[in-house]
């Protein structure tokens, strides 16, 4: 892992135009994700942030680190690209919820197999936002958002148990207005040693107007006078999501689909799942390749000062050679 030093919120901004709605639950998570990052310590130069495409993918313009912005459901393959090449860099993924469970759900399930030691953070609002507010693999059945001319005909993926199902080593949720809990969780994310998922409840005031601020907040709903709050979180109900031995890991991802099922009056957010106990990819490879941590392929020379290749490949072509 990357060196650690202190660093402020603003070492991670940048002077990019920002041209999200107002409103919308996308600040939030940017913030918290700045806010994770300097407390983690890691210097811009060492983190790497890759997006998809949609509202989400426009993140890495707004956030101060060696980033891309890439095409549409394909951010997980391409953070993974860049996690083996380099595995001394801290990489974020970052998508939307259309982006990772519609387009790159088959990348989702493949990278729970690899245990790659990187964060994917998902912005989880129901809708395809940036093309106008069509129906999202997370929108529940028969439901009807304002964009869309008749009710949902299909039903909703879950992406916690999705994540779990996967193999995920790490995963939460979070909500977009709490950033201080969502910093948090994110810090533990990239903290921990495998892949880690968070899905991010984000209200998306432009086209979402079901699963708003209001309604998570149970603005609709009270009790003695008061708003009745949907999310509630994890910790706060006894709920332990780590894994101390090899034995409990099942028990504790059926008690994580337990409560990863719940929705409507109670939607927890918080740690579900965390098995720090496997082997991450990259221990994998250093298995087969002893050097792959201290030789890393982006570490490699291939090229002299007059940037003539240095690398010979006619050795490695000759074994390829059918005789
Ligand atoms: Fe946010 Fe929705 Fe606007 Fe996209 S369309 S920036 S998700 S409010
Ligand atoms: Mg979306």
């Amino acid at each position: 892992m990357a060196s650690e030093q202190v660093l402020k919120v603003a070492d991670f901004q940048t002077e990019v135009h920002n041209d999200w709605c107002p409103g919308c639950g996308d600040f939030g998570i940017l913030k918290a994700v700045q806010m994770a990052l300097a407390e983690l310590g890691v210097p811009p130069h060492n983190i790497a942030v890759i997006s998809g495409i949609g509202c989400s993918g426009k993140t890495p313009h707004y956030l101060n680190a060696y980033a891309a912005h890439t095409l549409h459901g394909r951010p997980l393959p391409y953070a993974s690209g860049v996690k083996i090449a380099n595995p001394g860099l801290e990489v974020v993924a970052v998508g939307g919820d259309g982006d990772g469970m519609g387009i790159g759900a088959g990348h989702f399930v493949n990278m729970g197999r690899r245990n790659l030691d990187l964060a994917y953070v998902i912005h989880d609002n129901g809708v395809y936002g940036l093309t106008k507010g069509q129906a999202s693999p997370t929108l529940k059945l028969g439901v009807k958002t304002k964009s869309l001319p008749k009710p949902n005909i299909n039903d909703s993926v879950n992406p916690i148990w999705l994540a779990l199902a996967s193999g995920a080593t790490f995963v939460a949720r979070g909500y977009a207005f709490d950033i201080r809990h969502l910093k948090d969780l994110i810090l533990k994310a990239v903290r921990h040693r495998g892949y880690a998922f968070v899905d991010v409840l984000q209200p998306c005031p432009t086209y979402n107007n079901l699963n708003t601020k209001d309604w998570f907040g149970g603005l609709d709903r009270a009790a003695a006078g008061k708003p009745l709050p949907r999310i509630y979180k994890l910790e706060e109900r006894g709920h332990d999501p780590l894994v101390r031995t090899p034995e409990e890991a099942d028990g504790k991802k059926l008690e994580a689909m337990k409560r990863g099922a719940e929705w409507g009056d109670a939607i927890p957010i918080g740690v579900f799942y965390q098995n720090p106990l496997l082997p991450t990819f990259e221990d994998r490879l250093e298995e087969r390749i002893p050097a792959y941590r201290a030789e890393p392929p982006a570490q490699q020379v291939i090229a002299d000062a007059q940037g003539r290749p240095t690398v010979r490949l006619g050795p490695l072509l000759d074994e390829f050679v059918v005789t």
